[in-house]
């Protein structure tokens, strides 16, 4: 672990990739970054109209029409965008090359570009470049990425909000307060023979009170922001039979689980996102849950209380034809009281086949306690009732995260849990009037664990794993 410099280092290794999809388009982009591109970029491109044209001299944020060439003549006729340093992304003198969108092309240009002296980039390495030249911190970095993969409104709002700097400000004020009082306990420790105390230990310990609340704040908004990011993790719940499958078909409008007449049929379970008012749900069918006897249906049951444990929102499902729902009643206020962290909605099914359905509901909600409806999966009845209750599961979020900065990522996650815990020492210890060097020691785990989320503290660890999920280009 080291802890970044604040000097730019030196432009890295020419770096070339190709920075649009695979494919036939209209379009494509190279990009190239580092030492000496345009002196390699000078070398495969001819300008029209100014033979004499040097990309070294031209200046940063302008486009030259012109064309590449190798060995054996014309490739493609280009734009070649000129940035320089730093004022790129990079921060590093860069060149993207606009050409014409074809496989064939982009791959002859790319060779040239390595021919001439460019290593292919690896994933994310533009990036990575930007965050390690000081252009944007960690957090900056990641939320590209998410950008990139937005697949609903909301992650894509949350990416933008993350990109614009807000929790990476709160995290560096918190740093700079800790940072100061670990100062201090570490100059009391450099003058410890004469017992000062330059650390007001009552002050540190309102101060580290109110840091910890804010790590909790934080902490705590991570199952909204998970939410908006990622969607709403959705567990449609019941017995075999009771029209599991049948409802996550339609919800989706898909064939995709096997419908069968047989119990027990999803042996596993599968995962599938659809969205509804800007939100997403990521659905999961569990397999049935009853006793089995067969071994695959054992292992598919118990992964199925393991996914019921994860999920953010249980829709249970349950059979209206059943002469008797005292056992599924049961087992409803069972899984409310298990898995409190979860909404639970009680989807009543078949109401095609049972009659007295609004009496059943209405009992079925007065024993129960939770928002029922009546469906009929088959059929499609019922289905925007209870699509609009799943939908108030995220009423309000949108105000709430305008309003505060929310946590999206595992990782951030964890780090602030990290740092909120070595705190709660540091308070213990002060409390107990520990000596200085213990909870300095305390204090400065804090400091790396925040350091750490915005890349002020370089974990090549995390590094690696963050910009490996990029892709190639970017
Ligand atoms: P699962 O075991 O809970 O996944 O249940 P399935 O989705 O496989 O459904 C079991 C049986 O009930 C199938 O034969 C479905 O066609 C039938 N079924 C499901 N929903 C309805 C419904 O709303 N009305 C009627 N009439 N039959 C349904």
């Amino acid at each position: 672990m080291t802890t970044r410099s604040a000097s730019l280092p030196e432009p890295g290794m020419p770096i070339a990739a190709v920075a649009t999809p695979v494919g036939v388009g209209a379009l494509a982009i190279l990009r190239i970054s580092g030492r000496g591109v345009f002196g390699i970029a000078g070398r495969i491109f001819k300008k029209k109209q100014n033979p004499a044209f040097r990309f070294a001299e031209a200046k940063g944020y302008t486009a030259h029409f012109g064309s590449v060439h190798d060995s054996e003549g014309l490739i493609d006729e280009v734009v070649a965008l000129v940035l320089r340093a730093p004022n790129s992304f990079t921060m590093e003198d860069m060149v993207e090359f606009t050409c014409h969108g074809g496989p064939v092309v982009v791959q002859h240009i790319l060779k040239v570009l390595l021919d001439e002296g460019c290593r292919l980039a690896e994933p994310g390495e533009f990036t990575r470049r930007a965050f390690l030249n000081g252009r944007i911190d960690l957090l900056q970095a990641e939320a590209i990425g998410e950008m990139i993969h937005a697949r609903s409104e909301s992650a894509f709002r949350t990416a933008v909000t993350q990109m614009q700097g807000t929790l990476s400000l709160r995290l560096e004020a918190m740093r700079e307060q800790l940072l100061r009082s670990c100062a201090l306990l570490e100059l009391e420790l450099d003058f410890s023979e004469e017992d000062v105390e330059f650390q007001n230990r009552r002050e540190l310990q309102q101060q580290l009170g109110v840091l910890q609340e804010e790590l909790r704040r934080l902490v705590d908004s991570y199952q909204h922001g998970r939410i908006m990011k990622e969607g709403v993790a959705t567990v449609i719940a019941g017995r075999p039979n009771a029209g599991k499958s049948t409802l996550l078909n339609t919800l989706l409008g898909l064939e995709r689980s096997i419908v069968s007449h047989m119990p027990g049929t999803t042996r596993d379970y599968i995962e599938e996102c659809f969205l509804y008012n800007k939100t997403m749900f990521r659905l999961t069918d569990t397999a049935g849950l009853r006793e089995a006897e067969e071994a695959v249906e054992h292992e598919g049951v118990k992964r199925s209380y393991r996914k019921i444990a994860e999920a953010d929102l249980i829709v249970y499902i349950l059979d209206l034809t059943l002469d008797d729902y005292a056992d599924e009643v049961a087992r409803i206020l069972e899984f409310k009281s298990e898995y409190r962290n979860a909404r639970m909605i009680v989807a009543a099914n078949k109401i095609d086949l049972a009659s007295e359905s609004p009496e059943r509901i209405q009992e079925l909600r007065e024993a129960t306690g939770c928002d029922v409806c009546g469906i009929s999966a088959a059929k499609g009845e019922g289905l925007e009732t209870l699509k609009e209750l799943m939908s108030t599961m995220v009423v309000g979020l949108d105000k709430l995260h305008e309003a505060s900065v929310l946590v999206t990522s595992l990782r951030h996650y964890e780090a602030l849990r990290n740092a909120s815990d070595a705190l709660e020492n540091a308070r213990m210890l002060i409390n107990s009037n520990s000596e200085t060097e213990l909870i300095a020691f305390e204090l400065r785990s804090a400091l790396n664990y925040v350091g750490e989320i915005t890349g002020k503290v370089i974990n090549e660890e995390i590094l690696n794993m963050i910009f490996d999920q990029f892709c190639i280009g970017k």
